[in-house]
């Protein structure tokens, strides 16, 4: 049994085969799990968990309670590795859309991963789109509780707490001195959840009117998810040098519940994909990635996609 979602954050086994260790208490992100070997080893007081360079080891965590997973059988993920990356050219995008957003709730405030601007219809205003997992943190520290598990959550708990999000140009050498705009209030979208099974995302989505859209050009949802085949294009900061990247991917698989593409390029890949958008040939928004992993040396990502996007959006004017 392996677990392609996920990999040890101690010694880097990806995929993890075997038994997971998931920490529940860490705030959700690539360095919540461990191998079966590794746990032991955290146990007897030999590795470091959360790991030193996580953003769960600046929070002071009392307690990390660990969930034991068993994973899926490898056979299922066998279909991807021969689905071949269509020549298509990079698309076209506008210079400020992918930002790094800061949750302020009163007078504290949370640094999120990725977000967007988007547009969802031709006339309609600006929106700001991101996972909601990527508000883990604010989340846990004010035990708002928006997991699947949680029947009585209604998508208001957290809507009433965010006052703003401060936006950033993650793109710039010193994102926290490239400040781009505002956005708030947090739209009410009662079936959002976080800590969905991966690669089943549909429900991890966050949304935000903008406030003052100051120097964002949004981008367009597509109407339509991208099927099987099709390129696709995910928008990220580079691993190795300030600045974007398209990371070309081609879709590996879509369902009513996740859209999971494979990477063209198996080089470095940044680490905290999450909130950032995947984008189709035309340059139009056609998922919110959630997600990453990897399967017999090829890397993976799963996002939230535009026909579950559009369906939480359903009933909100903007
Ligand atoms: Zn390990
Ligand atoms: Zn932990």
């Amino acid at each position: 049994m392996i677990h392609v979602w996920n990999h040890c954050h101690n010694c880097n086994a990806a995929p993890i085969v075997g038994r997971r260790f998931h920490c529940e208490s860490c705030p959700d992100g690539p360095d919540t799990d461990l191998c079966g070997p590794c746990y032991e080893k955290f146990k007897e007081g030999k590795i470091i968990h959360p790991a030193e360079d996580s953003s769960a080891a600046l929070l002071e965590i009392k307690e990390h309670r660990f969930e034991v997973l068993e994973g899926k059988p490898p056979d299922q993920y066998e279909s991807w590795l021969p689905i071949s990356h269509p020549a298509a050219p990079t698309p076209g995008t506008p210079g400020h859309f992918v930002v790094r957003p800061i949750f302020s709730a009163g007078m504290e405030s949370f640094i999120g991963g990725y977000a967007f601007a988007a547009k969802v219809e031709e006339n309609s205003g600006p929106l700001l789109l991101t996972a909601l997992h990527v508000m883990d943190e604010i989340i846990k520290q004010k035990g708002i509780d928006c997991s699947e598990q949680n029947k009585s959550y209604t998508g208001r708990e957290l809507p009433a707490i965010i006052t703003h999000v401060d936006i950033y140009d993650i793109f710039a050498p010193n994102w926290m001195m490239a400040h781009l705009g505002t956005a708030g209030p947090m739209l009410v979208l009662p079936n959002a959840r976080t800590g969905g099974e991966e690669p089943y995302s549909d429900r991890d989505i966050a949304a935000f009117r903008m406030r003052d859209a100051g120097r964002l050009t949004p981008v367009p949802l597509a109407h339509r998810p991208p099927v099987v085949g099709d390129p696709v294009w995910q928008a990220a900061r580079s691993p190795e040098k300030p600045g974007r990247q398209l990371f070309k991917a081609v879709v590996v698989e879509i369902t009513d519940r996740t859209l999971v593409f494979k990477y063209e390029n198996q080089g470095k890949k940044p680490k905290y994909i999450s909130g950032s958008p995947v984008l189709n040939k035309n340059g139009e928004i056609v998922g919110i990635s959630v997600g990453g992993g990897e399967f017999k040396g090829a890397l993976l990502g799963h996002a939230n996609h535009v026909g579950n996007i559009r369906e939480h959006l359903t009933g909100n004017a903007f």
